[in-house]
């Protein structure tokens, strides 16, 4: 994608602090950590977010965030990590080819659990959430 700020850095069109690089994905530091550590792992080939992303290259992705939270874990051993994506404006993703962050975290950083993120519990009955969900995931099994 031309004009993708994450595209170009998988490129080297743009610098970024690169500290791991296979043939499918980039991991490089967060221009502005949220800790010590803070990274972000990009797949080389553009995807906005991981419904775009290839299927082959979904493993691939996965095999390069555990690497490098493992990395992680030995340069600065942590006491834990949190791990995510920003999917979709609302979300609060910025940059529009899918990045995975991993951020180290550390007694006392003052951060919060992904629970925290949303307060936004359904009205609707559990059995009533599943049956949907099921449906659709069986709609996508018959189209694959
Ligand atoms: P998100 O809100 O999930 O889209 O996160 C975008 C992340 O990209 C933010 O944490 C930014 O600090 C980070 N970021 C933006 N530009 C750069 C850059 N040039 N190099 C490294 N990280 C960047
Ligand atoms: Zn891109």
């Amino acid at each position: 994608m031309a004009d993708c700020l994450f595209c170009k850095i998988a490129n080297k069109e743009i610098p970024s602090l690169t500290i791991y690089e296979d043939n499918w994905s980039l991991g490089f530091l967060d221009i502005n950590p949220l800790s010590l550590g803070h990274v972000l792992v990009v797949p080389k080939e553009h995807a906005e977010n991981i419904l775009d992303l290839k299927e082959n290259l979904i493993g691939k992705l996965f095999s390069a965030v555990k690497n490098i939270t493992e990395a992680l874990s030995d340069a600065f051993s942590p006491q834990g990590f949190t791990i995510g994506i920003n999917h979709g404006r609302i979300s609060g993703q910025a940059v529009d080819h899918l990045h995975i962050h991993i951020i180290p975290r550390y007694e006392g950083d003052n951060g919060g659990s992904l629970h925290s993120v949303v307060k936004n519990p359904p009205s609707e009955p559990a059995e009533e959430v599943q049956t949907k969900v099921k449906q659709a995931v069986e709609k996508l099994r018959n189209k694959r």
